[in-house]
C-alpha cells in the first residue's frame, strides 16, 4: 500500500504538467521566440509595458483570437513607450511601430490581454497595434511604417490563424462604442490590407 501514494501523487504531478504544456503546444513558433528574447515577433525590441497596465491570459486557450486592431499614437513613440510602462496610466498595446523607420517594440505578450480597444471583448480577441503619429498629420505614415506594420500583422494572422482581410483587420474606429477615430482617414487601408497579403 506504501508504494501506492508517491505512484498516485507522479500520476497527478504528470497530469499537471501536461496540462501546463497546452499552450506551449499550440504556440510553438511563438514560444521557441520567446525562450531568447520575450518576444512572439523575432524582428521586435521587447519594451515591456507595465503589469498594471495589462492582463495577464494564456491566449488563445483563454480566449480565441481573431482581429487585429489598428490604431494611431496621438504621440511620439518614446513617449508612447513611457505611456505603457507608467503603472497610472493603464494602457497598452502588442506592438508600437516607430514612424521613421518602421522598427518594431513588443510591450505585451500576444498571449496576454493588452487594454487598447477600450472594449474588453475586443481585448479579449485582438492584438493591438499602434503606429506613432497622429490622424491628422499623414507625413508620419511613411513607407517604413507601412511595410513593417504589415509584415508584422501578416505574420501574426498567420501564427494565429486570422483571416487577412478587413473584417479581421481592423481600425480602432470600428470598435463598437469607441469614440475614437484612429487610424483616420490618410491611412491607407488598400495599400495596408494588400501589403498584408503580400508579406
Ligand atoms: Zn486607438
Amino acid at each position: 500500500m506504501e508504494r501506492a501514494r508517491p505512484s498516485t501523487s507522479r500520476r497527478r504531478f504528470l497530469k499537471g504538467a501536461a496540462l501546463a504544456a497546452v499552450p506551449y503546444a499550440l504556440l510553438p513558433e511563438a514560444r521557441a521566440g520567446a525562450q531568447d528574447q520575450d518576444v512572439d515577433y523575432p524582428a521586435a525590441e521587447w519594451q515591456p509595458a507595465s503589469r498594471s497596465n495589462y492582463t495577464v491570459s494564456d491566449r488563445p486557450v483563454s480566449y480565441p483570437l481573431d482581429c487585429v486592431i489598428i490604431h494611431v499614437t496621438q504621440e511620439t513613440y518614446a513617449k508612447t513607450l513611457a505611456i505603457f510602462q507608467n503603472p497610472e496610466k493603464k494602457v497598452t498595446a502588442h506592438y508600437l511601430v516607430r514612424s521613421a523607420d518602421g522598427h518594431v517594440a513588443q510591450c505585451v505578450r500576444e498571449a496576454d490581454i493588452a487594454w487598447h480597444a477600450g472594449n474588453w471583448d475586443y481585448n479579449t480577441r485582438s492584438i493591438g497595434i499602434e503606429h506613432e503619429g497622429w490622424v491628422d498629420r499623414p507625413a508620419y505614415f511613411t513607407d517604413a511604417l507601412y511595410e513593417q506594420s504589415a509584415r508584422l500583422t501578416a505574420t501574426i494572422c498567420a501564427r494565429l490563424d486570422i483571416p487577412k482581410d478587413r473584417d479581421h483587420i481592423i481600425g480602432h474606429y470600428e470598435v463598437p462604442g469607441t469614440d475614437h477615430t484612429d487610424p483616420g482617414p490618410h491611412w491607407d487601408w488598400t495599400r495596408y490590407i494588400e501589403l498584408v497579403n503580400l508579406a
